[in-house]
């Protein structure tokens, strides 16, 4: 029998929601945030091809496509509560949709966000989710807050997904286990929700990085129209075989890889304890990798103090 859109739609998609007044199966959804919330609403696409390859196991793309849109919640400081996705498929495959349901509702549920809605259709394989959140007003995490003389932070290695990218693309040829690292953190990223709900109140400002440590924390630096410097020697280390620190371009990847999911926050020195106790109590190597400075524009400097260049700015779709 094959699978018509509503059945889909039934089968694979419609759960209870209890967070929502009225969910999946109507015109449109009906939510409220709880009183004095504000919603925090962000939206992120997947496409074949561009950022995932074709074949691409579906379990992880359901777990991918609704983590990359948790980590913008959890940059934002935000509880994540509801979300909707809109998905593009070359066929009605029920294997296909069985994992990659299966993937998106794992996290889904570690989080308590309710898929409420979304739209079907036929097409190149694309996923789009839209996600909305909660949080204080005056307590988001935005990425203008930066003052001078803050910390800058990271809450863990990165890299580790573009050293899958360059392995797939036979540019590299890492060993078995650190591959295996690699590709958990590209296909599976583990989004940093605790930490951003943590951070209200204690971090100035806060991005995920997505496109490259360099140009995320860049992108702080401009919103709050300051400088960012970062010391090459203080970013954390992958977890691989140290070896690996001598591939061609593992600095690179670490400062302008992309895909990391991590969170890069800045903070007022005064608050060094209290994020190595919030580090500690959330089992997350956060690390200290440089500072807000007068002027603009990210600087890395090794470890003689020389500024390095680098050689791209971060990912952009229209480059
Ligand atoms: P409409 O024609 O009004 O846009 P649809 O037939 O597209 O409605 O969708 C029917 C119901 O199923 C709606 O409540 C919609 O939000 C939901 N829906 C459609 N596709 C998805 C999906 N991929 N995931 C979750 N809900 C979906
Ligand atoms: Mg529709």
């Amino acid at each position: 029998m094959p699978l018509d859109e509503f059945d889909l739609i039934r089968r694979y998609f419609t759960r209870a929601t209890p967070g929502a007044a009225l969910g999946i199966g109507d015109d449109a959804a009906l939510i409220a945030p709880a009183a004095g919330l504000q919603l925090a609403v962000a939206a992120d696409t997947m496409v074949e091809g561009r950022h995932f390859f074709a074949g691409a196991d579906p379990y992880s793309l359901g777990w991918k496509s609704l983590a990359v849109n948790l980590s913008d919640m959890a940059a934002m400081g935000a509880a994540p509560r509801w979300f909707t996705l809109c998905l593009t498929l070359p066929a009605a495959d029920a294997g296909w949709l069985a994992d990659y349901a299966r993937g998106l509702f794992a996290l889904a549920d570690a989080h308590g966000a309710e898929l409420i809605g979304g739209d079907t259709t036929s097409g190149l394989l694309a996923m789009s989710i839209q996600i909305l959140g909660e949080v204080e007003p005056g307590q988001a995490l935005r990425r203008d807050g930066a003052r001078d003389g803050d910390d800058v932070w990271l809450s863990g290695p990165t890299g580790a997904a573009a050293l899958a990218v360059r392995q797939r693309y036979g540019e590299l040829a890492l060993a078995a286990a650190d591959l295996a690292h690699c590709a958990e953190r590209l296909d599976r990223p583990v989004p940093r929700v605790a930490l951003g709900r943590a951070l209200r109140g204690l971090a100035s400002a806060a991005i995920d990085v997505s496109d490259g440590l360099a140009a995320d924390l860049g992108h702080i630096a401009r919103a709050s129209g300051l400088a960012a410097e970062i010391e090459l020697a203080l970013l954390p280390q992958l977890p691989l075989d140290p070896a690996v620190q001598a591939v061609p371009g593992y600095d690179l990847a670490r400062l302008a890889g992309g895909d990391d999911y991590e969170l890069c926050f800045t903070a007022a020195p005064a608050e060094r304890a209290r994020i190595a106790a919030l580090g500690a109590e959330l089992a997350l190597p956060l690390a200290r990798i440089g500072a807000m400075r007068a002027g603009r524009g990210v600087t890395v400097r090794d470890a003689a103090g020389q500024p390095l260049a680098l050689p791209r700015a971060g990912f952009n779709h229209f480059d």
